[in-house]
């Protein structure tokens, strides 16, 4: 058993009595198969109205707690539908935007080609009409007979605005919660599924797996090098009490994307999250193996590192900004780039215990934040 990650930590909030009760109910038959209903105000489109009634979550929550359970392997999922996702906010509210590929505008309207044998025009069927009667426009002929005078190429597009004239529209999404459009490659999929209980669940709930599912390793992805805040927490407790005890130093540091938010709305959740998972990865591999690294929230990390007063600890905070800033976060994401900050606090220098270090690497990186990739310059925020 691995130490518990982030993830672990939000699975921790998610699993609770009611979640036990579920499991309960379905093994005991009280509840069938948990089949999605369309529900345009949850999360998804879906909604889990049976899972509900145990579960009691708001907007078609629910759904997070079923996909854990099924990623854990109690619940057993059956494919029921996709749905298309913003890419940027996530929501399902999508509206297909048919445009000119010439003006991007969507005044554009289906219409059908003539074409005029005799002379050889071809043009709009509506520039043909005159009265009721069908005249070549170019020649001034009439035409009676369709295979005869004249044919009827194909359907084309028209765009009422400039007068372009194309086969394919241009297809994109419009979000219609955060008002941003992305094309149908970048729109994320999501499968929805109905659920039915596993064997296992039984198992972990006899158990007690579930019951004590803090130490209950969950998730192994890109993040599971990292500890959680707790497991930091603890170590970072011992290493304070030795240091004001035995006078051995450790420094702390505070690293973090900044400007999460705006990345977020340039290139979409999906790639925020995976400069994080590189942001974090690279942070990580640069560091010696006494050190900790945890994920501190959403846009930060935290570090520890033993036997190391503020010299050394620049030199650590130079070798993450030098790997970072040649690393593919800094070549792929060009407009705006991650704007990566860093505090540092060194014990027992600068602070007497744990609670007042992190005030300290917070105060710190606000007002005297180190840019990583600016500047070579030591400082971090001293
Ligand atoms: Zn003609
Ligand atoms: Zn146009
Ligand atoms: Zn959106």
């Amino acid at each position: 058993m691995g130490l518990p990650t982030y993830e672990d930590e939000k699975a921790v909030e998610l699993i609770d009595a009611r979640v036990i009760e579920l499991l309960k109910k379905m093994l005991e038959g009280e509840v069938g198969r948990l089949d999605p209903y369309f529900d345009p105000n949850a999360k998804y489109g879906y909604s889990y109205p049976d899972a509900n009634v145990v579960l009691k979550r708001l907007h078609g929550e629910e759904v997070e707690v079923l996909e854990l359970l099924h990623k854990l392997g109690y619940l057993v999922g059956t494919f029921h539908d996709k749905v298309y996702l913003c890419p940027f906010c996530q929501s399902h509210h999508l509206h297909l935007r048919l445009s000119c590929p010439e003006c991007n505008s969507t005044d554009i309207r289906q219409a059908s080609m003539l074409h005029h044998f005799s002379c050889g025009h071809v043009d709009l069927e509506e520039r043909f009409l005159q009265r009721g009667r069908l005249i070549c426009p170019k020649c001034s002929q009439v035409l009676r007979h369709i295979g005869v005078d004249y044919e009827r190429p194909s359907r084309v597009w028209h765009c009422n605005q400039c007068g372009y004239i194309f086969q394919h529209p241009v297809e994109s999404f419009h979000c219609h919660r955060c008002g941003r459009q992305s094309s149908k490659e970048q729109v994320v999929e999501k499968r929805i599924m109905s659920f039915t209980v596993s064997p296992e669940a039984a198992v972990a709930i006899e158990d007690g797996k579930l019951y004590d599912f803090k130490y209950y390793q969950v998730v192994s992805d890109g993040l599971t090098q990292l500890v959680n805040m707790s497991y930091f927490r603890e170590q970072g407790l011992k290493e304070v009490a030795r240091s004001v005890r035995y006078g051995n130093q450790v420094t702390f540091v505070l690293i973090r994307i900044v400007n999460f938010p705006e990345l977020v709305s340039a290139y979409g959740q999906t790639e925020a999250e995976r400069l994080f998972r590189d942001f974090a990865q690279i942070t990580n591999n640069t560091l010696r193996s006494c050190d900790l690294v945890a994920r501190y929230d959403d846009v930060s990390l935290i570090i520890q590192l033993p036997e190391t007063g503020p010299d050394s600890a620049i030199f650590a905070i130079n070798r993450i900004s030098y790997n970072l800033t040649r690393s593919d976060i800094w070549l792929e994401f060009t407009d705006p780039r991650p704007v990566i900050k860093v505090s540092m606090v060194s014990i027992p220098e600068d602070a007497k215990d744990y609670d007042e270090l992190l005030k300290l690497l917070e105060e710190r990186i606000e007002t005297s934040g180190l840019v990583v990739g600016m500047t070579e310059q030591s400082g971090a925020g001293r």
